[in-house]
């Protein structure tokens, strides 16, 4: 899949430097630089190379360009089919991007942790998600044509014409308990199978020795999966990019194949 960024202001004083590879905007347009003008251009590179500096050793992208599941822990890794994300935030730099979240939560800079995911993780993550959900669903439908035989439902209407629907709501409410057992023994399996907390997988907890934290859900941050992965913005670009240390290291127009 084609990464392509349009660059067309080549009076801009960033214009394919590696500042500009790794603010990796889409287009100029987008750009810090275009919006608070050239001035700008010297503050941005220190931010960016602020940024770079707090991130771990070898930055995210190994993370988004693995071909292969970097949540599997058992072998063979799965292919990757999507994109496990979560954002992380950091207190610096204090004097602010993101100015309303700054005041909100002391976030500086803000980078997704995009991990490549197979189908089955992804999968372990939604069921583990949605059984307490599923659970007193299945026990209701399980429950109700038992209640629909009619000489059974005429025989509890005698004792109390509120018992059949009793039955169905403590099926519910049972159901949703065993729901509830189940995604924890759920939870402590996939964990043997995979990184299924994922602020203990490596690339989190490198993440968090340089200081960043989950933005969302401090102790089990919950991933958003997406089939395509961000692209753009800072922490975003390409590992080439981040190794090229000029313009010509970098493909013409920014584009390289996923
Ligand atoms: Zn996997």
């Amino acid at each position: 899949m084609e990464h392509t960024t349009v660059k067309t202001n080549t009076a801009c004083v960033l214009h394919n430097s590696r500042t500009c590879a790794l603010l990796n905007q889409r287009m100029c347009e987008d750009c810090p630089v275009h919006r608070n003008g050239p001035e700008s251009a010297e503050q941005t590179a220190q931010f960016v190379e602020q940024f770079e500096s707090l991130l771990p050793e070898g930055g995210v992208a190994p993370l988004f360009e693995s071909k292969t599941c970097t949540l599997c822990k058992t072998e063979p890794k799965g292919k990757r089919s999507s994109y496990a994300i979560i954002d992380f935030g950091h207190s610096e730099p204090k004097q602010l991007v993101h100015r309303r979240l700054l005041q909100k939560q002391g976030v500086g800079f803000m980078v997704p942790l995009q991990f490549a995911c197979c189908h089955k993780c992804r999968r372990r993550f939604l069921l583990h998600a949605y059984l307490p959900l599923l659970a007193p669903v299945v026990l209701v439908a399980l429950t109700l044509p038992a209640l629909m035989i009619p000489h059974w439902i005429e025989s509890l209407r005698a004792a109390a014409s509120w018992l059949p629907l009793l039955i169905a709501v403590l099926a519910a409410g049972i159901g949703y308990a065993v729901g509830k057992i189940l995604q924890r023994e759920l939870g402590k399996r996939f964990e043997q199978e995979m990184y299924f907390d994922l602020l203990q997988h490596p690339a989190s907890q490198a993440m968090l020795e340089k200081g960043w934290f989950p933005l969302f859900g401090e102790k089990k941050p919950r991933p958003v999966f997406s089939r395509k992965r961000i692209r753009y913005g800072l922490g975003n670009a390409p590992s080439s990019r981040k190794i090229a240390e000029n313009s010509e290291n970098i493909p013409e127009n920014g584009a390289e194949s996923d």
